[in-house]
């Protein structure tokens, strides 16, 4: 196994002030990011640059009325790696211009303490994206003034997106390719949302603000074992409950109404790996545990597209994908197992939510004093 580590990064304070913190820490991937992704971007939406970032303007002021403190950290961002931030903004909205034959995959699972083997909630993401961006993933502990403390994963000049809170919640996205995208509000705005909810309603309430520009199917889990996949469009949504006390989910819809709004027959690999994880999730029923997770997170039935994905060396260099990052995240202890890329190939490392343990960031949630 390699010793390769995320980078973590911790930021604090109000909007502005944190994405600064972030943007110039994670300068150095945010501007291989963008060199990146000005060469990838007509391969992926035939658009050129100037296009995408015209095109994305138009999305601006869904952003700014329905999360402005989320912008705000956006303005940061670009101040503290010295990029413009329409710049910025555009790779925040990339994924609304992908053409649906771009169908790149995450694999997540979610598990309730009645099913684990020591009484945790555990939620595990493998996350799939071009190989050229492995190397512009990273970690982000955030203090903010006025929400609970989170530790989260994100590329370049992206916004903090998978990961876990100190009011014990936690998400992961899974892309999902509706056919009514359209200007509205980015989709990564909702993610970053969910990292500020204290309560699971709040959660679900992140994921569908009104005028949307696409959707993802958020998996969505909080420390009590309330599991909750949203598969979200522009302009619907649907809620399935962890019932079982468990959830998967991957790169397709699971639910018929959701299904009618994406293009049939190219989800393949995404069905592949959905029933894959819920066999081995079937299997484990009762005594899961981080390493048990972990096991999952690198399976190779399917190989290259499993769910521990690896590139494929005949697919052209800008369509080339893989696991970039691999995560545990443990709900009760406040823990993020995370390894870089595919996972089979690197250790997971543990980072805790708060130097200061689970209790750190408890006052800011909404909790009953009784
Ligand atoms: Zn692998």
């Amino acid at each position: 196994m390699a010793t390769r580590v995320l980078p973590l990064y911790e930021v604090r304070g109000n909007a502005r002030e944190r994405g600064r913190q972030q943007g110039d820490a994670a300068r150095e991937q945010v501007e291989a990011s963008l060199a990146q992704y000005r060469e990838l971007l007509p391969h992926a939406t035939g658009l050129n640059w100037d296009e995408a970032l015209v095109e994305t303007r138009k999305f601006l002021p869904y952003g700014e009325v329905a999360f402005p403190g989320f912008v705000e950290e956006l303005r940061g961002i670009a101040e503290g790696a010295d990029i413009s931030f329409l710049e910025v903004w555009a790779l925040n909205c990339y994924e609304g211009l992908m053409q649906p034959e771009q169908a790149w995959g995450c694999t997540s699972v979610a598990v309730s303490g009645d099913l684990t083997g020591n009484g945790h909630v555990f939620l595990a993401h493998n996350e799939d994206w071009q190989s050229e961006d492995a190397d512009h993933v990273y970690l982000v502990r955030s203090i903010p003034d006025e929400g609970p403390s989170f530790l989260a994963m994100t590329y370049g000049p992206l916004l903090a997106n998978i990961g876990l809170n100190a009011c014990g919640l936690a998400v992961a996205i899974d892309s999902v390719y509706p056919t009514d995208v359209r200007a509205g509000v980015p989709r990564i705005l909702c993610a970053r949302a969910i990292l500020a909810a204290r309560t699971i309603g709040e959660a679900i309430r992140a994921c569908v603000p009104k005028s949307r520009a696409g959707g993802y199917n958020h998996l969505l889990a909080d420390a009590s074992g309330e599991l909750y996949n949203v598969e979200t469009s522009a302009a619907t949504h649907e809620i399935e409950y962890g019932q079982s006390g468990w959830l998967a989910h991957s790169n397709h819809y699971l639910s018929p109404k959701m299904q009618a709004l994406e293009e049939p027959g190219v989800y393949a690999g995404s069905n592949v790996r959905v029933n894959r994880a819920r066999r081995l999730m079937a299997a484990q029923v009762g005594s899961v545990t981080v390493e048990s997770l972990q096991t999952l997170l690198r399976d190779h039935v399917n190989w290259p597209d499993a769910i521990c994905s690896h590139e494929d060396s005949g697919d052209p260099v800008h369509e080339r994908t893989q696991t970039v990052a691999s995560l545990v995240m443990d709900l009760t202890a406040q823990v993020m197992w995370a390894a870089p890329g595919p996972p089979c190939q690197n250790d997971f490392v543990p980072f805790p939510l708060l130097a200061g343990g689970p209790k750190a960031g408890a006052a800011l949630c909404r909790k009953p004093t009784c």
